[in-house]
Order: C-alpha cells, then sequence, then structure tokens
C-alpha cells in the first residue's frame, strides 16, 4: 500500500496527486440503483480531506444515497437470518498455526504478481481453505501493467455456498516486486496471507455470511496511481459492482501489515465511511483486553479497502504501519528487512483476536438496516 502519510518522511507522492482510479466508473451515468454512487465529486481527492469546505454537504449527500440505496436494495435479503456468533470466537485464532502459514509462505521466496512463487502461494492457500468447508473461488483476470500484462488471481472463500457477501474480509498476498533486492514480505504480504487463513478456520461453519478474499496485485509496479496498484480488489469491487451486489456488503475488513514484532494496529484516520467500524475496532479491542494495541494513524492510507469506500461501502483497515526499529520511522516497509525475524506469532494472533471480535459484533448488528 501506500501511505498517505503527512508525517511519514517514507511517503512518496503529495496528497495532491491522488487521483481516482479509472477503474470506478462516475456514478452519474449509473443511477441510483447500481450499489456504485460516488459522488462526482467525491474522488480520492475530496476523499482525503483536499477539499474541506464542501465536505459536508457531500456527506449529507451521501447519507441520503446510502439511505435510498438502503430502501432500493434491502428486501433482496430478508429471509435469512444468522444466528449470533459465539462470544469465544476470538480465542480459536491460533496464532501457532497462523505462523505456520506465514513460514510457508515465506519460504517461497518473492512473490510478485505473476510469477511462479505467487502461484506457489495460491495452492497453498486453496489446499488449506480445502480443509474446510468454504466455498472456494479463484477470480483471474489479466490486465495491462507498467511490467506488460500480468495475469492475476484473487482467491475467495465463502463460508457457505453461494451466501451473500454480508462480510468482506480481505488482505493481500502478493509481495511488492524489487529487481533490486531480495524482498520475501513476511509482514507486507506474508502476514495478511497467514491471518486470513486463520480466520477462515476460526468462521468455518460459523452462522455468518462471509466472504474471505486474498488479493493479488496489492502492490504497484512503479507509482500507485491510476492503472497501478490495487490491481485485485479494483477488479473484484467492479465485479460485484458489475453483478449489482456491492449493496449486500454490509462491512469490508480488511488485514494488512499485521505481524510486526513490535505490534500495534495504526488505524488510518476515518473518513466517513470508516468512522463506525474503526469505532466497533476499538471496541472489539477492548472487549477481549487488547485495547492497548490500537491506536489511530493522524493520516489516511492507500490500501486495498479504497475500492470499496469509493463505493461506499464501509471499511475499516486493521494495518500496523509502524514497522520500523525507531518509533514512527516504519524502515523495514519495502525493504529487505521486512523477514520473518521482525515478525512475531504473537502479533498474529493479537489482530486475529480483535479481527474476530470485530467480526462478531459486526456480525450482530441489525442487517439489513431497515
Ligand atoms: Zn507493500
Amino acid at each position: 500500500m501506500s501511505k498517505l502519510a503527512e508525517t511519514s518522511g517514507r511517503d512518496q507522492r503529495p496528497k495532491a496527486e491522488i487521483r481516482r482510479p479509472k477503474e470506478i466508473r462516475n456514478p452519474k451515468s449509473e443511477g441510483r440503483n447500481t450499489g456504485s454512487l460516488i459522488d462526482p465529486g467525491f474522488g480520492l481527492r475530496t476523499f482525503f480531506g483536499l477539499r474541506p469546505s464542501t465536505f459536508g454537504l457531500q456527506f449529507v449527500c451521501i447519507v441520503f444515497l446510502a439511505l435510498a440505496t438502503c430502501f432500493v436494495g434491502c428486501g433482496k435479503q430478508a429471509g435469512y437470518k444468522p444466528q449470533p456468533l459465539p462470544d469465544d470466537l476470538p480465542k480459536r485464532f491460533d496464532a501457532q498455526r497462523a505462523w505456520r502459514d506465514l513460514e510457508r509462505v515465506v519460504s517461497f521466496g518473492p512473490r510478485p504478481s505473476g510469477s511462479e512463487a505467487l502461484a506457489h502461494t495460491a495452492t497453498y492457500i486453496v489446499e488449506q481453505l480445502r480443509a474446510t468447508t468454504m466455498e472456494v473461488e479463484e477470480q483471474t483476470f489479466r490486465t495491462n501493467t507498467p511490467r506488460g500484462p500480468i495475469t492475476f488471481k484473487n482467491i475467495i472463500a465463502r463460508t457457505r455456498p453461494g451466501c451473500p457477501p454480508r462480510l468482506i474480509i480481505g488482505g493481500h498476498y502478493d509481495t511488492k516486486w524489487f529487481p533490486d533486492f531480495r524482498f520475501v514480505g513476511a509482514n507486507d504480504g506474508g502476514s495478511s496471507t497467514a491471518a486470513l487463513l486463520e480466520l477462515a478456520r476460526a468462521l468455518d461453519k460459523q452462522p455468518v455470511d462471509a466472504w474471505l478474499v486474498w488479493f493479488d496485485g496489492e502492490e504497484c509496479i512503479k507509482t500507485y496511481e491510476d492503472g497501478d496498484g490495487l490491481f485485485g480488489s479494483m477488479y473484484f469491487a467492479r465485479t460485484l459492482h458489475g453483478q449489482k451486489r456491492l449493496r449486500e456488503v454490509q462491512a469490508m475488513i480488511l488485514l494488512d501489515m499485521v505481524g510486526d514484532r513490535n505490534f500495534r494496529l495504526t488505524l488510518p484516520k476515518p473518513y466517513p465511511l470508516e468512522q463506525h467500524l474503526t469505532k466497533k475496532t476499538f471496541e472489539a479491542a477492548y472487549a477481549v483486553g487488547l485495547r492497548n494495541f490500537v491506536s489511530l494513524l493522524p493520516t489516511a492510507i492507500y490500501d486495498d479497502h479504497i475500492p470499496f469506500l469509493l463505493n461506499r461501502v464501509e471499511a475499516v483497515n486493521l494495518i500496523d504501519y509502524d514497522y520500523g526499529n525507531l518509533p514512527g520511522q516504519n524502515n523495514f516497509w519495502h525493504t529487505e528487512r521486512d523477514t520473518l525475524e521482525r515478525c512475531a506469532p504473537e502479533s498474529l494472533g493479537i489482530a486475529g483476536q480483535i479481527a474476530l471480535e470485530l467480526i462478531r459484533r459486526v456480525a450482530m448488528e441489525k442487517w439489513p438496516r431497515d
């Protein structure tokens, strides 16, 4: 991901350069019922606060449109009422087993999109999912990139066959391509892969409609801008949008960089569609005695949750964007130092428990909201 961090010296791009990805269509031409109701002014510029004077008005519009969408779309899912998830759900996250997944994934070496190592990773993920009762789908697509055409593959696991995407729990499994050094991405790419696998095991046979998604192509090849980076999540969101199914999504929960042995979540500064789930995350962490491991970043982060926010889906990014040997430096990120030695099973466990408690609480909320 790219950090839109005013405080970080490693931020590559000034905020004014952030543009709305091309994949997100102009809603003006799409009408109200499509599930993609982005006000034309609600591009990334506005989203990241560059036009604060108009944001209030746009927020009111967004709330209105969100309610309108709900009235149009909510009736579709009536009839299925998931039972509450068990109170002890967070305890089902086995940090040691997740750590073994991480070791295995890192053993494949650098895993950039289109590589043989990433294909091995995908095979490993699918093999692990075959041991659950989840329905597995491999979503393959080919698209142009700054390195030429690359075939990408998202992996989707559904808690029950054909269930609606009420909760989308995502993370990326590719690692950034660095031709000049060996980058194994134990934390950045590895930890999300492993944590999602263990979440899948914990949610197996549980009464919740959830899709777990391993996104390919989160990492940009050159710079995070139109046509580079977030390939998998953009494609996934666009596909759901095309199927008019985004309205079925209650929440998108993203995990990224959750392996740092000095672990603490730094939730991005919440914009309107992140506020509810950010608050819920703090509540969930407090409930499982892990409140000290959650903090708030003063800035936004460009990551796989963005395509969902742009499509008006509530989302939260469970990320620890402080990966380094000095506070705030983040100097292991995207370097050859992102290795297993700088990660720990306990960190995966903390992130996993918070995520499961958050999932449990979100699943208990009334849905559809009518
Ligand atoms: Zn990265």
